[in-house]
């Protein structure tokens, strides 16, 4: 079967939308017609060349989408269905895959590092040429062939535009507070970035029933956004200091790098309480290095971790948020930004990378 998708080559180059071939689907898989696919910071990252990945590619693994057709083998969802894609399609066998975190397959980040599946296929081709897959999914397309693994359903739960944000964007933030950190009420939060991870991250922590949530972002417009999420204060860079002093003095309990970057994640780890918490949320650039004091481990007892796609089964933890936002506690609508459709996929990036206060959408 072909699909049109849209394709990136280079950095640099405009993206392109394509007709690809897609291979046959296998008796486990399913064909997922996308509604919606979100931009999210990875594909940036990519994007901007921050990541080395093999090209052609089609990037984007934060989609929704209904399905048209599903294997001989698969019984968790039927045609018709609407479903969120994770972006784990992971081994099954390994270590992680054994210990219910998909998302930390070593096999599935080798093939994400690859542009493929863990098969070492892509399913995708141009021309009879290879084409690779963005973090296991390629989701930038009218159609994805798709392991119904990763087709979670969400019983008509949501509209499939607000239910793209789930794919990824929410079960990063959202888990990274109830499912990394394991936060407990009453705690003070401290996030840095507001972009789509960071406002589901706030959401997480306004769930997990913090007392004080502190954002820092540089852009205007998102700290505005996540004072409407249920951040209680959000400053600019510049005044972070200042605002901790006077709102936690000993430091966060928790402290959320939703960004990524080696200075983020020192200041989330610096401004984290004696004993507290740092979760690492954004993912960096290759390469990058963190430059740690080790007294703040010996000293101060601090617990620095990081996650993985929330640090849940995208399966167990998928049901949860949907509860959430069934009882109005998880807001998906107000994150949504600019919506394009899949012939603007390259506008749609540009607009993603003058970060916007809302989520950029691509509707195939
Ligand atoms: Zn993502
Ligand atoms: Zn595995």
């Amino acid at each position: 079967m072909k699909t049109r998708a849209g394709l990136f080559r280079a950095v640099g180059e405009p993206l392109e939308v394509v007709e690809l071939d897609l291979a046959e689907p296998g008796p486990d898989d399913v064909v997922v017609r996308i509604v919606a696919a979100g931009i999210c910071g990875t594909d940036l990252h990519q994007v901007k060349g921050e990541w080395q990945r093999p090209t052609p590619m089609v990037l984007g693994h934060e989609g929704a989408g209904i399905v048209e057709h599903v294997g001989d083998a698969v019984d968790s969802v039927r045609v018709g269905d609407e479903v969120v894609l994770s972006w784990a399609p992971s081994c099954g066998t390994c270590a992680d895959c054994a210990r219910a975190r998909p998302a930390a397959c070593v096999p599935l980040h080798r093939a994400i590092g690859n542009g493929t599946l863990v098969d070492g296929t892509t399913g995708m081709s141009l021309d009879g040429a290879t084409v690779y897959r963005g973090t296991a999914t390629g989701a930038w397309a009218e159609h994805v062939v798709v392991s119904s693994q990763v087709a979670l359903p969400t019983h008509g739960a949501v509209p499939l535009r607000d239910a793209a944000l789930l794919g990824c964007a929410a079960l990063t933030g959202v888990g990274a507070v109830l499912f990394a950190a394991r936060a407990t009420p009453g705690g003070v939060a401290l996030v840095i970035g507001a972009g789509g991870v960071g406002q589901f991250v706030v959401q997480g922590a306004r769930l997990a029933g913090a007392e004080a949530i502190v954002v820092v972002d540089p852009v205007e417009a998102r700290r505005e956004q996540v004072l409407r999420l249920g951040a209680t204060h959000a400053v600019h860079p510049d005044d972070l200091k200042e605002t901790m002093a006077w709102v936690s003095p000993e430091g966060a309990d928790y402290g959320f790098d939703a960004v990524g970057y080696p200075e983020t994640t020192v200041t989330a780890l610096r401004f984290t309480r004696s004993g507290g918490t740092t979760v690492m949320v954004g993912l960096p650039p290759t390469g990058l290095r963190l430059d740690l004091d080790p007294g703040e481990f010996l000293r101060r007892e601090k617990f620095l971790t990081g996650t993985m796609y929330g640090s849940e089964d995208p399966a167990v933890a998928l049901p949860i948020l949907l509860e959430h936002v069934a009882a109005g506690r998880l807001e998906l609508a107000p994150l949504l930004g600019e919506v394009f459709s899949l012939d603007a996929i390259d506008d749609a990036v540009q607009a993603s990378l003058e970060l916007p206060a809302g989520r950029v959408l691509i509707e195939p």
